[in-house]
Formats: C-alpha cells, structure tokens, sequence
C-alpha cells in the first residue's frame, strides 16, 4: 500500500520578498486560505506538513533585521508596502491553529526569511545564520522542527539542514524547463494523468530523507485551466485523484503541494475540497495511508541505515 503526503509552502506574504509589485491578490486572501484549510484538513481528518516561514512564528520586529546577513532590499516590504500589514508579516494565531488543529499536523520550516539559497548574495553563513534563527524562534513556542521545504524549492546546504536538527525535506522534482516545453508536458500530463509520478523517499549523504513532490496543485491556472476546467474535470483534480489511486493500489508516495496563498477563488477551494475527499474516501474504503513528511521521515530512518558524512 502506498501513501499519500501534503505538503504546504505557509509564507503569507513572505513569498514574494524580492517582488517589485506584490501580488496583492495573493497576500490579501493568504489569511483566509491558510484557516480554511485547517478547517478543510479537520473536516476530512487528514494531516499535513505545514513548512511555515520562521518570520510568522515572530509577533513583531524591526523590519529590518540587521543580524541577518540577506540581499540588499530583502525586507524593504516590511518597512514600506507592508509597513501596516502586520496580518500578513506574522502569524503566531495561524501557527497557533495548526498546533491546535483536531489532526496532528507536522509544523516544518520553509525558512526564516525566504532567501532562496541559490540566489548570488546567498551565502553559506547566511543560510546557516537563517536555519539557526528559524529553529530557535519555534522552539520558542515548543516546536521541534523536522521538516524542510526549500524557499523556492532551490535544494542546496543540506549539510546544514542535518546540522540545524532536520530530517526531511521536499527536494525538487524533475525540471519544469521553460516556455514551450512546460506547456507542452502539462498538457500531456492532463491527456495523460498517469505521468503523475509516485515517489520514493531516499536516504541522502547527510542522513536527511529526501521526499520529492508528485504533483504542485496550482501549476495550471488562468486561462488554460478555465478551458479545460469547461471540457472535462479540472485537470488537476484529474491528475491528483489518478495519482492517488494508483497510490492506493500499489506502492509510494504520491506526494501533492501547494501554498495556502494559492487557494485565492472558489475554484482553487473546489479543486482542494475534491482532492482530500478523495484521500479520505480512499483512506476508509482502501487502506489507503495518510503521512506527513515527518511521519515518512520516522518509517524510512527506522528500517534504512544512514550513511553520514562527516
Ligand atoms: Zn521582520
Ligand atoms: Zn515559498
């Protein structure tokens, strides 16, 4: 039997740091998406991986954060258009929900601050000096993190997430390529969900499980989705619920993101309400099991012997 895992990218607005305009759209529903889905999630008993910005865990600070050694410009936004959004800089009551959610959620960290680690100011001190800081601002309120998803998924200073107490991360996945090419396969892979890939966590060279994504749920949106949405099913719904049951059937993970700022219509909450009802009809009907990635973490380290590397 196979398994199925969420994971969500919870940031608010600290997505988008480096953005000249910010997506208000977005950052304006992003408080809303992130309750709804600890409803959602409750709803249909599932549990997810919450890898949560460590800046949200904060209740305040000085919008500039000189101790952090970050891009020019990194925090402007704090200090300029969201000087008054406190909403959307932290969340302590949102974390909050997640902790005390019915499920058991696993809270992990999509980083301090959102630096993705292969941008050129990124530096090896600045990602341990970032890891450090997350790991202490949710200890602070008794969180053991465990769980990594890279800002941007850009994988890289693995060796530090081992140091900083990590287990898990989200790598990558196949390369999205660019253009032509990408609208190329995602078309495909709606005429043909089963490209979906089911996934197997590995043991890395640090002694980290390294679960890849499956499928990211909001990779086919404007018009593309709305056309397609007209002549079958929403296509990702398609593609999540063959990719389950294939799970159900067989063995790996199929192993499903997103952020909760994507969920922003009605259509993206349709999309979310249809996928985990599938997971939960097939989990009560099939055996089907539901994990976070701390939960795969825990399965591989126990029956896997890890190599680590000095
Ligand atoms: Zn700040
Ligand atoms: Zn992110």
């Amino acid at each position: 039997m196979g398994s199925v895992v969420f994971s969500l990218d919870a940031e608010l607005a600290w997505g988008f740091p480096d953005f000249a305009s910010l997506p208000m759209d977005r950052v304006d529903a992003s408080r809303d998406a992130w309750s709804w889905l600890v409803d959602l999630f409750d709803e249909y008993d599932v549990p997810a991986t919450w890898a949560v910005v460590g800046h949200l865990f904060l209740e305040d600070c000085d919008a500039r954060h000189a101790d952090l050694d970050a891009p020019d410009g990194w925090f402007a936004h704090e200090s300029g258009a969201l000087a008054g959004r406190h909403d959307v800089r932290f969340a302590p009551d949102l974390v909050a929900a997640v902790r005390n959610a019915d499920v058991a959620h696993d809270v992990g960290s999509h980083s301090f601050a959102h630096v993705p680690f292969d941008h050129p100011e990124t530096t090896r001190e600045l990602v341990d000096a970032d890891l450090g800081r997350a790991v202490a601002v949710a200890a602070d309120q008794g969180v053991v993190l465990e769980s990594f998803v890279f800002p941007r998924n850009a994988v890289g200073f693995r060796d530090l997430l081992a140091k900083h107490g990590f287990r898990t991360y989200r790598s990558a996945g196949a390369p999205t390529g660019t253009g032509l090419a990408r609208a190329a396969r995602k078309i495909a892979a709606v005429v043909d969900p089963g490209r979906v890939p089911l996934v197997e966590p590995r043991v890395d060279e640090y002694g980290l499980v390294d679960l890849p994504p499956s499928l990211f749920l909001f990779g086919f949106e404007g018009r593309a989705r709305d056309t397609l949405a007209a002549a079958w099913t929403d296509p990702i719904v398609r593609q999540a619920t063959d990719a389950i049951d294939r799970a159900a059937a067989g063995d790996g993970v199929c192993h499903l993101w997103l952020h909760p700022n994507n969920v922003v219509d009605d259509a993206g909450r349709a999309r979310l309400e249809a996928i985990v009802a599938h997971v939960a009809r097939r989990r009560d009907q099939d055996g089907l099991v539901v994990e976070t990635m701390r939960d795969v973490a825990d399965r591989v380290l126990e029956t896997e012997p890890t190599t680590t590397v000095a």
